[in-house]
């Protein structure tokens, strides 16, 4: 049985598709099998994985709408040695296409349960909102797992964050829970990185990974060759964290 896991922040830009593509790829160097939802229309974690979205034959999009079934719209990616199941920018007009449709908040769960067994992990990496999409992959998970910067502002919005998990909890999914906060672009030469890493310690325990994830440029540069950085170059700080951050999931998902 897979365990899947949402990577969750309705802000942009704060790592969600850096974390989904190079955890994949560390857990793949850890001998797991993974799985890589790419459920953001802007189809970055597809094409971060080495994967082209402009020459898809079959997306999420399909499988959502119920055209397609995972095993046929699922690709291989070579570089990260994890599956994709991909997207692209006719993912925006399932939203608005699966109003008709009947349990749509569970279509991806559906869909997922067909391949269960293929995979140790499945992650999917989520749009920068809390919509029909995001809702898609809460109600699939058995846990979050919350990238975020620490600045100044970092807590802002988690709060509505929470609260949607807490919802998704009560009322469609009882499995789901925050799994972790996990601190991204870290650079320690910063005094309040220091400061907002420590108070984040304080305030949630051991709901924030032990591993972060210093700001390292490999890890910036190695979409724009398709491929993970954690494959990239293997040796730098990024990708020694997130094969670091792929151990420390392995050891958690024991306890669950
Ligand atoms: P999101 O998916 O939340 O919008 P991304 O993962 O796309 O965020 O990251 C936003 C930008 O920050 C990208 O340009 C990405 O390359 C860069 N980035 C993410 N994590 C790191 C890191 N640890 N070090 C350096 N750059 C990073
Ligand atoms: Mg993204």
């Amino acid at each position: 049985m897979a365990k899947i896991f949402c990577v969750a922040n309705q802000k942009g830009g704060v790592g969600k598709t850096t974390t989904s593509v190079n955890l994949s790829a560390g857990l793949a160097k850890l001998d797991q099998r993974v799985l890589l939802v790419d459920l953001d229309p802007q189809g970055n974690a597809t094409m971060g994985a080495g994967i082209n979205k402009a020459g898809l034959t079959s997306s999420i999009y399909e499988v959502l709408l119920g055209e397609a079934d995972v095993a046929s719209a699922r690709l291989r990616s070579e570089a990260g040695r994890f599956d994709v199941l991909p997207a692209n920018r006719e993912l925006a007009g399932a939203e608005v296409e699966m109003v008709e449709l009947e349990n749509r908040e569970r279509r991806l769960k559906e869909a997922l349960a067909k391949v269960d067994a293929d995979y140790d992990f499945i992650l999917i990496d989520c749009p920068p909102a809390l919509s029909m999409l995001t809702l898609n992959g809460l109600v699939s998970a058995h846990g979050v797992i919350i990238p975020m910067q620490c600045e100044y502002y970092a807590l802002e919005g988690l709060s509505d964050l929470v609260n949607t998990i807490k919802k998704v909890h009560a009322n469609l999914n009882q499995d789901l829970r925050i799994i972790g906060l996990l601190r991204v672009m870290f650079d320690p030469r910063m005094t309040l990185s220091q400061q907002v890493s420590s108070q984040l310690e304080q305030h949630f325990g051991d709901k924030v990974f032990k591993t972060i994830i210093p700001r390292n440029v490999r890890l910036a540069e190695a979409p724009s060759y398709g491929i993970p950085g954690v494959t990239f170059d293997p040796a730098s700080k990024g990708a020694q964290a997130y094969i670091a951050f792929g151990a420390e999931m392995v050891e958690r998902i024991k306890s669950m």
